[in-house]
């Protein structure tokens, strides 16, 4: 196979950067160290988390796709690259509860720990500027964003998602406490899974430990100050690398 050439920058988020290659249907997205928390207001560079995320977020989309869930995923390059199809990101970030935590327990009277059944979700508008509000239904009705169909459709890909990946970490001794994704539009106008899926954008507790602080390995760890980041993703890793299949070489 020939090497595929990555080219342009097309857009810098705040922890990847992607990237058009010399094929029509493929773009390249590289997996930065750079950690941020609370709306970018705190940063930190953590060396070997892009390498981490890129591993983990392959391993779980090799994972999805092997029970029928699509995602954007083709493969990887080398320990940074992740090549996935071009999507047309919907600017929602859907979030599947399944133990209260985070921001749900500060808006509501809903004590941090309690289990969630059935699992909740909750859309945010993706908008930096505008710190991410959480949609109402009526809202995401005034943006024009979705139809009605497509809403279905996200929310029922999303608890298949939390389904399959909440049996997968289970088996590893791990609890999927939340997590967030983006989906989007491929070029055919397929739904899929996009962006990434790892210890950044999931909160994930070792279900051998209690306590409520040294259990944390996602990256509450950063938000908290707890240390022990790339650790604590090593660890994820180290589980999920076990029961995921090889994550397929490409370009
Ligand atoms: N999350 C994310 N990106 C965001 C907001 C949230 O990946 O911009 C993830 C977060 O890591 C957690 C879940 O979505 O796994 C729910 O986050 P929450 O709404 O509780 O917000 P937080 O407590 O992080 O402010």
């Amino acid at each position: 196979m020939t090497a595929v050439a990555i080219g342009a920058l097309l857009y810098e988020g705040k922890a990847k950067r992607v990237h058009a290659t010399d094929q029509p249907d493929l773009v390249a997205v590289e997996y930065k160290d750079d950690a941020t928390a609370f709306n970018a207001l705190k940063k930190a560079q953590l060396t070997g988390k892009g390498a981490l995320n890129c591993r983990i977020s392959a391993l779980l989309f090799e994972h999805l796709e092997r029970c029928g869930i699509p995602t954007h995923y083709l493969g990887v390059r080398d320990s940074l690259w992740m090549m996935v199809r071009p999507v047309r990101v919907i600017p929602v970030e859907v979030v599947v509860r399944n133990i209260a935590a985070g921001s749900l327990c500060r808006q509501l009277p809903i004590a941090a720990g309690s289990r969630l059944q059935p699992a909740l979700i909750d859309l945010y508008y993706k908008d930096d500027a505008l710190g991410d509000p959480l949609l109402s239904e009526a809202r995401l009705e005034r943006l024009q964003l979705v139809s009605p169909e497509q809403l279905a459709s996200i929310r029922a890909l999303a608890l298949q998602v939390n389904a399959v990946l909440g049996e997968l970490f289970a088996g590893v001794g791990l609890e999927l406490v939340d997590f967030k994704i983006e989906l989007g539009f491929t070029t055919t106008g397929d739904l899929v899974v996009a962006d990434e899926i790892s210890p950044d954008s999931c909160r994930l507790w070792d279900r051998a430990i209690s306590d409520s602080q040294e259990r944390i390995l996602d990256k509450d760890r950063f938000r908290q100050d707890l240390g022990g980041v790339v650790e604590a993703y090593g660890e994820v890793l180290k589980r999920v690398q076990g029961v995921c299949p090889e994550p397929r070489v490409y370009g």
